[in-house]
């Protein structure tokens, strides 16, 4: 078994959760088991490493140029996106649902699977110019994802890379996005 075809083998399947009709897939198994979580990490730090940073210091003629910071999404891009901010030396900045950040926050609606809700950043989490990486557990329409390139928008930064643990490729969500995805585990 390759070690993508491990990951997928623990992930949990939860039909009609939260609702009737949805298939929901559990990424916590994967966190239980610390191989697994670090395959993930060693993943995405590979996909950063060898295509995300040469293609930004291909594109911006600039051979220092350097990944500024990862967004993790509520809630479960917050398992992720500190642990390579860290590993990278990047600041970690979180993209909370409406009503959690205090201070000046930019904002954002999106539609979900399951309704609309609007995503908030605040205002002086990130330096103009900035280079940025979105990372959430899971893409799914893409909605939520748009909504935090729509945030980095407003601070005068970028986003060059997503990541997602896992892609429900059918609904094509990665389409959807102006900057380049990657994912571990594809699920349809
Ligand atoms: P999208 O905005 O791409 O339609 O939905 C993705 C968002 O919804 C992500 O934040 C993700 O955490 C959550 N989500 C939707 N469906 C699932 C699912 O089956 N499993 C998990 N873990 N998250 C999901």
């Amino acid at each position: 078994m390759s070690d993508i075809e491990y990951l997928r083998s623990q992930l949990g399947v939860h039909p009609d959760f939260p609702k009737k009709g949805i298939v929901f897939l559990d990424i916590f198994p994967l966190l239980r088991d610390p191989v697994a979580f670090e395959t993930l990490i060693t993943h995405f730090l590979h996909h950063l490493t060898s295509v995300t940073l040469p293609k930004l210091r291909a594109d911006s003629g600039n051979p220092k140029a350097k990944i500024d910071a990862f967004i993790g999404l509520d809630a479960r891009g917050f398992l992720f996106g500190p642990v390579l901010a860290s590993r990278l030396g990047a600041a970690f900045v979180a993209v909370r649902k409406v009503g959690k950040l205090p201070g000046k926050c930019f904002k954002a609606e999106y539609e979900k699977e399951y309704g609309t809700d609007v995503f908030e950043m605040q205002e002086d989490a990130l330096p103009e110019g900035a280079n940025v990486v979105v990372i959430d557990d899971l893409i799914a329409t893409g909605g939520s994802a748009f909504a935090a390139h729509q945030l980095v928008e407003q601070a005068k930064a970028k986003v060059i890379q997503n990541l997602f643990v896992v892609d429900i490729e059918f609904l094509k969500g990665a389409d959807k996005l102006p900057a380049p995805s990657y994912s571990i585990i594809k699920a349809d």
